[in-house]
């Protein structure tokens, strides 16, 4: 496995489409991921509580932003601390909200680089039973 090809599935997950075919789309709602694929038929997570890497993924990236920020934020322009912290605290909510549906789909391609991520043997049973 090389380092192109790791890059371009989390960039998949990313844009949120399943890293298996790169076809299907993992959400049909706003922060409820679909269980499989409606193209290739890949379950995207096989152990209940495996979300929590897509949530860890969405922490990680919103406290290193917030605090990154108002590092620069602080040396740069030396802001009231009232401001910064209203400021970091709703950027920190705002960006965990978005980003929420995205850090899913890089935990999902994280799963399918690690090889959990592939279609259910009774739906690949069935799908090839239907393609002859
Ligand atoms: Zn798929």
């Amino acid at each position: 496995m090389n380092i192109r090809y790791t890059i371009h599935k989390l960039f998949v997950g990313l844009r949120l489409r399943c890293p298996n075919c790169e076809r299907g789309h993992m959400f049909h709602g706003l922060f409820k991921m679909d269980e499989t694929c409606p193209y290739c038929g890949a379950r995207y997570e096989r152990l209940s509580g495996e979300s929590i890497g897509g949530t860890m993924i969405n922490l990680v990236f919103a406290e290193v932003l917030s605090m990154g920020g108002y590092i620069i934020t602080q040396a740069l322009f030396a802001p009231p601390l009232a401001f910064q912290l209203i400021f970091w605290v709703s950027f920190n909510i705002i960006f965990v909200l978005l980003f929420y549906r995205h850090a899913r789909g890089i935990w999902a391609s994280l799963s399918y680089l690690s090889g959990n991520v592939y279609p259910d043997p009774d739906f690949q049973r069935e799908y090839t039973s239907q393609v002859k």
